[in-house]
């Protein structure tokens, strides 16, 4: 992707290198560390156990850790100093947020509605939010409840060498597909996506996932329709986006992780199911063509 030296955008909040990873107002305790991360054995039982007691205590409180739309992947591992690397990479994301800025302002403003930008909260290692704390083994994710898109530089590494997804588009996907929960939130389909899972089985919950994920996939792929349409792609970078789609597929996650596919637990689709629908955001370019709700996926 042709990027550099393009605007960046100032909703980027750098956390990395905070000491705490709480907002004061959480003040509760001490901080806890997430288990988990790249150790290949299943959990132990203490383990879950700990896990169990924190989602229920989470819930308690008012914060509900299923609200987080913490992405597929369960990536981690050492957080690496801040690097010139990782300052690039900073500067990239940033003119990246700053692409979905103006895409969608002027998608907003050609409906008389008005944009409000989200925040993308850089982190290493764990982050608090307002859908509680996360480490880095979750993934990116975005958060409804502060409108922040929450991220890890160090994921676009493991996109790279564990997911076989390298690329600078592949990582520009990642990004407007968050930005797209964004969006999903402004236009009232996470609200209402969280209001009615509340009464759903997991199986049923996890259909629906997918649909708002897929959802978040088609307007990436609108995102990119519209930076296609500014010149700014590179020979490849089209693939790139599809093969990290296809990359991070539910079924082809289980078959690496597993060996096998559990259909009813899938909640972000299947490869080919994002790949097209991706694909139908970056060939139009139009919000209608990106309903997941209605019809075979
Ligand atoms: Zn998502």
């Amino acid at each position: 992707m042709r990027w550099k030296g393009r605007r960046q955008s100032s909703n980027i909040e750098d956390r990395r290198g905070a000491r705490s990873p709480f907002p004061r107002r959480m003040g509760r305790g001490v901080p806890i560390r997430l288990p988990g991360g790249r150790s290949g054995g299943g959990l132990s039982l203490s383990t879950i156990i700990i896990l169990v007691v924190l989602f229920f205590g989470l819930r308690a409180i008012g914060i509900d850790p299923l609200e987080m739309l913490a992405e597929g992947p369960q990536s981690g591992g050492p957080t690496v100093e801040r690097s010139a690397a990782n300052d690039e990479m900073r500067r990239f994301v940033g003119v990246v947020l700053a692409e979905t800025e103006d895409v969608w302002h002027d998608i907003f403003s050609a409906q008389g509605e008005t944009y409000q930008e989200p925040v993308l909260v850089l982190f290493g290692g764990q982050v608090g939010s307002a859908c509680g704390f996360a480490s880095s083994a979750s993934g990116p994710f975005y958060c409804p409840g502060d409108r922040k898109v929450y991220l890890d530089l160090d994921f676009f590494d493991e996109l790279a060498r564990r997911f076989g997804a390298a690329g600078d588009f592949a990582q520009a996907y990642v990004v407007a597909h968050e930005v797209g929960h964004h969006v999903q939130n402004l236009i009232g389909i996470l609200p209402r996506f969280n209001e009615m899972r509340r009464g759903m089985s997991q199986a049923e919950a996890n259909a629906m996932s997918v649909r708002v994920e897929l959802q978040a996939d088609c307007f990436a792929g609108i995102w990119a329709y519209y930076t296609a349409q500014k010149g700014l792609l590179e020979r490849g970078d089209v693939e790139e986006a599809l093969n990290a789609a296809n990359q991070i597929g539910d079924d082809t996650l289980q078959r690496r992780t597993q060996g096998h596919v559990v259909p009813e637990s899938f909640n972000h689709g299947t490869s080919e199911q994002r790949k097209t629908w991706f694909a139908r955001g970056l060939e139009s370019g139009r919000v209608t063509d990106c309903d997941t709700f209605n019809g075979t996926l």
